[in-house]
């Protein structure tokens, strides 16, 4: 089932067949792969009703280019979901009628978790993620909310989004599907042949690497050994690597005991921005 706008959504998820029962929700850009397919499989399992939104953000895309070659099949999308579940219900609006007047990005304050790695390479990224995410919860009013750790950062936004606000949805984070050469699937990775993919795991291994010498290394080893390692590739571009508190998401300045590391990494390699990140300890 497909639904277009807002009020048909309302309409369908309000009438008293639907009420009392747990709606779960997964956000998406569309292009599905099997990353989000998890995230919904996993909605599916823990909810009675599932809602996947299939919307491509116009205010989260700081390069105009990005978005202009964003994948978009809504037909392929939707029969990936059947295959799941024929039950799960598409919200796929259009930008007008999610946003109403203006499309633009209100702006937030999350203080550190958005000034380093993501939201400091990407002006406005954030705030244009929890406009939508917001307008969305607004349409969908889920109980639970489905994210990868994929987007470590856009995961840590939205809890504190959902707190801030006092909104009475559980967010669950969901682990990072990957390929078998480790490569975290990604929308994005449609734009790389297949021997290119195999190089691009580049990232995941420099992470596992990480994770490795993570308790005998001294950060700024950890550090140099993960720049090394990429400006050694001249098909890589690196725009940053590095280790974060997990829960502030401040870099490192040193490890203290009891508290959550994580490596994260951006890279340009053949025209394509790869992200990816990692548990340290
Ligand atoms: P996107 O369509 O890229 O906005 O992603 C929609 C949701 O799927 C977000 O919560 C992402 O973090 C999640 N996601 C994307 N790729 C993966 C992946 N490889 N593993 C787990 N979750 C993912």
């Amino acid at each position: 089932m497909i639904i277009r706008t807002k009020d048909e959504l309302k309409g369908f998820l309000c009438p008293s067949n639907n009420t009392g029962k747990t709606v779960g929700f997964v956000p998406t850009m569309g292009a599905l792969h099997q990353g989000h397919l998890s995230l919904v499989q996993q909605a599916l399992n823990e909810n009675d009703l599932v809602v996947v939104s299939i919307f491509v953000n116009p205010t989260q895309f700081n390069n105009p280019e990005d978005l202009q070659r964003y994948p978009q099949n809504l037909e392929a999308d939707v029969s990936l979901l059947k295959s799941l579940s024929p039950e799960v219900i598409v919200f796929a609006p259009a930008a007008k009628d999610l946003y109403q007047e203006t499309i633009s990005a209100k702006a937030y304050d999350f203080g550190s978790l958005t000034q380093f790695m993501e939201g400091q390479h990407r002006a406005g990224h954030f705030d244009g993620v929890a406009t939508v995410v917001s307008l969305l919860f607004d349409a969908v009013n889920p109980d639970c909310a489905y994210f990868g750790e994929k987007d470590f950062q856009q995961l840590r936004v939205i809890q504190t989004l959902v707190q801030d606000q006092n909104l009475s949805i559980s967010i669950v984070p969901c682990p990072i599907a990957r390929n078998a050469d480790g490569l975290a699937l990604s929308s994005r990775n449609e734009r790389l042949t297949e021997a290119q993919k195999k190089q691009a795991s580049l990232l995941y291994r420099v992470l596992e690497q990480t994770q490795k010498s993570f308790a005998h290394q001294s950060l700024e080893q950890l550090r140099k050994s993960a720049k090394q390692a990429f400006s050694d590739q001249i098909d890589f571009d690196l725009e940053y690597f590095e280790i974060a508190d997990a829960q502030t998401l401040t870099p490192a300045i040193n490890i203290a005991s009891g508290k959550k590391y994580r490596a994260f990494i951006a890279a340009h390699f053949h025209g394509v921005r790869l992200i990816d990140n990692l548990e340290l300890n």
